[in-house]
């Protein structure tokens, strides 16, 4: 990327500023806005006060935090920073009118609704909050603000303020005051940023998050014709997306002046999309003698799939000349990039994508490839009345890819040379962690801690990533030829043959020049609060439990019953700050009775779910005069958050959840491991939460499907019937849980809950013993037998006894419930009691009532 794109990309990014950094938060003087009235359009014979203005009066009021180049000429070709980014109300060159035509394109509107709809929120932005998108989803008319029932804080972005409050209980607070303290927390943080003077496009890249803090939760626009629910933040970055690709294209085309810019007849843009296919069979595979590094290898391998995609989306943007504020859309694997339509572009794109896959074949011998498919589109196409077909029209080119993955004329055939990879003179030339790539002798003191032998580069880089990830905060990008002092501690492997990564920590200084540096990430899980930040906080690392210094004492307590051998091998495996292994986590489903005694099933659960309707929901969930491109990216970034921000926060602080292990996180879905009976607590506080995060909209929920293993399940068995439980789910109608194969609506698992309560008191209580709760399964199953005759169904002359299950069931219950009590009358009681409980329980949720048993048959044993 040259200078003059730079520039055009921070210019549109900052150019609104000015109605965060306003007049009152930088005191403007009336003597400074005369002097500057050249950037304000005349409006009925005099000047507007406008946000413009304090544009440029920020520019100049923090010369000295930022970067030099803001307030000199001689930076790229054509107007200087400050009039770019201020200049966009009252165009006076080509590339000002660039600025001025992509902040159009970012609201959806044409030149005269813009007009109409700043003109009536100038005045009253600073008392409005930002509506909820999740409130408006597949409820039609939401375009009056006394319709919604929730906004947001105007707090900085942190696992806490992205969930939406109740209008009535927010309005007490004075907006005024919230604006000005995120003004501060926004000031602080810019005189920290790094990189300023040394690297400016990775300086940008930490302004644009330091501005996706502060400013996610500021709509931008205030109230009046349009309901303020876009942040501001994401207004920007879809202007500054704009501004470059109109610019590349008119550079390219030679056609930069300002009637070309003007005319939207042209298609001027691409919009592309990556995605990688197999990433499932690449992450799963399980061989051999894994079992003790699964659970690293397992996170080094599913944050490879995501450094993946960032890295391929950046590896893009760089062959076309983008910045990476380009990447409008990104979440879980998937990424969308606006760029221009031209030749160069074009050519990029096939070129990138050739490279990409044949750097992918030679490491996972076409198991992962990635496709780009891409549409043309010009300005009408992201007008609301045409977006929602250009949005369409991507998803089909999606589709169609899906079924040419791979190009195979290329690849097809045997993979050349294969064998002469293997080195015999090792103990194992072929990787014994995945069985498929050879081994390679500089892997054997690759890492420290770990003597795993020789084992092949890509094994290693993610044996490498998983342990780094749970103990260090920082994770640099560099070019490949990077010179680290030392071998162990980065990649054995560039990825695409071009990004070496390294770990850092935050009081650590940059351990190379900046020009080797591409991307410097934040990657520690926030804490309640947001942040203080002084480099770009990326939001791509999940939860996993680590052992802490007590967990030798800690496991020595629930491993009792095992073997003595058993016990000690387990020990001997617990490093403090390394991640949990599956063996472990099983364990942690035990629970210590007060007497000291252990109970209840050494198993794992894994959670699968995923968002329901969800391609409905981003496709025509909004009406179509709402259906913009900020407002889509908004939704994707916001929907993200609650699956890649507020689950790690919530693992991390809540004592219950704190052995959940995260697969996978983010976008729209979420694959966990844990201990079985956690695992099903956790899907309680989901469904809670998720609700809560999308302001109890009924139309927005998920499916969920949990299944139970013993520890050394191979990973792909527990993902393909953890897959099959959420497919149940989805098959029964969606917005359910399965668990114990049993399917229940989310309203039925609240119910369930409460039973399952019941059964805990009525088992502390003695009335009712642990046989006799298993005595219950075979009443369930004639309930559920019964049933299915009533309904006609076919059932043969063996089960007809089931016809007798409430006869049985009396007769049960007089023999067993309560034989302790002492006094009849109080017996008697109890007996009906819990009788009609239990047989109300039996008919109307069958073999759900599975779900409450099991819970308490497997906890107690
Ligand atoms: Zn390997």
């Amino acid at each position: 990327m040259d200078d003059t794109t730079l520039k055009i990309a921070i210019a549109a990014f900052i150019h609104d500023i000015g109605k965060f950094a306003d007049k009152e938060a930088l005191g403007v003087t009336e003597q400074y806005i005369n002097n500057n009235s050249a950037y304000l359009p005349i409006r009925n014979g005099r000047h507007k006060d406008h946000h413009a203005i304090y544009t440029a009066a920020f520019i100049e009021y923090f010369k000295k935090d930022l970067p030099y180049e803001f307030n000199s000429s001689g930076w790229g070709e054509g107007d200087k920073f400050i009039k770019l980014a201020a200049g966009h109300h009252n165009p006076k060159t080509p590339m000002q009118q660039i600025i001025t035509v992509a902040d159009w394109l970012a609201s959806g509107m044409d030149s005269d609704e813009f007009d109409k709809s700043e003109k009536n929120s100038i005045q009253s932005y600073k008392k409005t909050r930002l509506l909820p998108l999740f409130e408006q989803l597949q409820k039609p008319r939401m375009d009056d603000l006394e319709l919604f029932s929730y906004v947001y804080h105007l707090k900085p972005l942190s696992p806490v303020s992205i969930f939406s409050e109740e209008k009535n209980k927010i309005q007490k607070n004075d907006p005024k005051k919230e604006y000005k303290k995120l003004f501060d927390g926004f000031v602080h943080d810019l005189k920290r940023l790094r990189h300023k003077d040394k690297k400016l496009a990775l300086w940008f890249d930490h302004f644009e998050s330091l501005t996706m803090t502060y400013t996610s939760a500021i709509p931008a626009a205030g109230a009046g014709s349009v309901v303020p629910d876009v942040s501001l933040y994401d207004h920007c970055r879809l202007t500054s997306a704009f501004a470059t690709a109109i610019y590349l294209y008119h550079r390219e085309t030679e056609t930069l002046d300002a009637e070309s810019i003007k005319n939207g007849d042209d298609q001027k843009f691409f919009m592309i999309s990556g995605n990688f296919y197999g990433i499932q069979d690449f992450i799963f595979a399980d061989y051999g003698d894994t079992r003790k590094y699964r659970s690293k290898l397992l996170r080094g391998k599913s944050f490879y799939i995501s450094l993946l995609s960032e890295l391929a989306a950046d590896l893009l943007c760089k062959r076309i000349g983008l910045p990476s504020v380009s990447v409008i859309l990104n979440a879980a694997g998937k990424f969308t990039i606006l760029a221009q339509n031209t030749y160069n572009a074009l050519s990029a794109i096939e070129k990138t994508k050739q490279e990409i896959n044949k750097w992918l074949m030679d490491i996972s011998f076409g198991e992962v490839s990635i496709g780009f498919s891409h549409v043309a589109a010009g300005y009408k196409d992201f007008s609301t009345e045409k977006f929602m077909d250009l949005w369409e029209e991507m998803g089909s080119r999606m589709e169609e890819n899906k079924f040419s993955k791979i190009d195979l004329n290329r690849h097809g055939g045997t993979i050349a040379g294969y064998l002469d990879q293997f080195d015999n003179r090792l103990d194992h030339p072929m990787c014994t962690l995945c069985g498929k790539r050879p081994s390679v002798p500089e892997t054997n003191y690759a890492l420290s801690t770990d003597q795993i032998g020789q084992v092949c580069r890509l094994c290693r880089d993610h044996v490498f990533i998983g342990t780094q990830l749970v103990k260090k905060d920082r994770i640099i990008i560099a070019s490949k030829d990077a010179k680290i002092s030392g071998n162990k501690n980065q990649l054995t492997e560039p990825i695409f043959g071009q990004y070496q990564l390294l770990f850092s920590s935050s009081d650590a200084k940059d351990p190379l020049n900046s020009e080797q540096i591409f991307k410097y990430w934040d990657i520690s899980l926030y804490q309640d609060d947001a942040p203080s930040q002084d480099v770009s906080k990326k939001i791509i690392n999940s939860y996993v439990p680590v052992y802490d210094k007590e967990g030798r004492k800690n496991y020595q307590s629930l491993l009792a019953a095992k073997s003595k051998a058993k016990q000690e091998e387990m020990i001997e495996e617990i490093h403090p700050g390394d991640p949990k292994t599956f063996n472990h986590i099983a364990v942690n489903a035990l629970d210590k009775n007060e007497d000291g005694k252990v109970s209840g099933v050494e198993a794992l659960g894994a959670l699968k779910a995923d968002v329901d309707y969800l391609g409905m929901l981003m496709g025509c969930g909004l009406e179509r005069q709402k259906y913009t491109i900020s407002r889509l990216a908004a939704l994707s970034r916001q929907l993200n958050y609650y699956f890649a921000l507020y689950l790690p926060h919530l693992f991390m602080t809540d004592k219950r959840f704190k052995n959940i292990y995260t697969v996978f996180a983010g976008g729209d879905d979420l694959f966990l491991i844990g201990p079985w009976n956690r695992i099903y607590e956790s899907s309680l506080i989901l469904n809670k939460t998720f609700s809560d995060y999308v302001c109890r909209n009924p139309e927005i929920h998920f499916s969920a499907g949990i299944s139970l293993y013993k520890a050394h399940t191979p990973l792909n068995n527990i993902a393909n019937s953890a897959e099959a439980a959420l497919e149940k789910s989805k098959s029964k109608g969606r917005n359910r849980l399965t668990m114990f194969s049993q399917t229940a609506t989310w309203d039925e698992v609240k119910e369930l809950e409460n039973i399952r309560e019941k059964f805990e008191t009525w088992l502390q209580n003695e009335w009712l013993t642990k046989s006799m709760l298993h005595s219950l399964n075979e009443f369930i199953s004639m309930a559920a037998m019964e049933k299915q005759a009533l309904k006609k169904k076919p059932i043969s002359t063996d089960d007809m006894h089931c016809f007798k299950w409430r006869a049985l069931f009396y007769y049960f219950a007089a023999r067993n419930i309560g034989k302790q009590i002492e006094e009849k009358e109080r017996r008697r009681e109890i007996v009906d009691e819990l009788t009609a409980c239990m047989i109300k329980w039996l008919e109307k949720y069958e073999g759900r009532l599975r779900i409450p048993l099991w819970n308490v048959v497997y906890n107690y044993r």
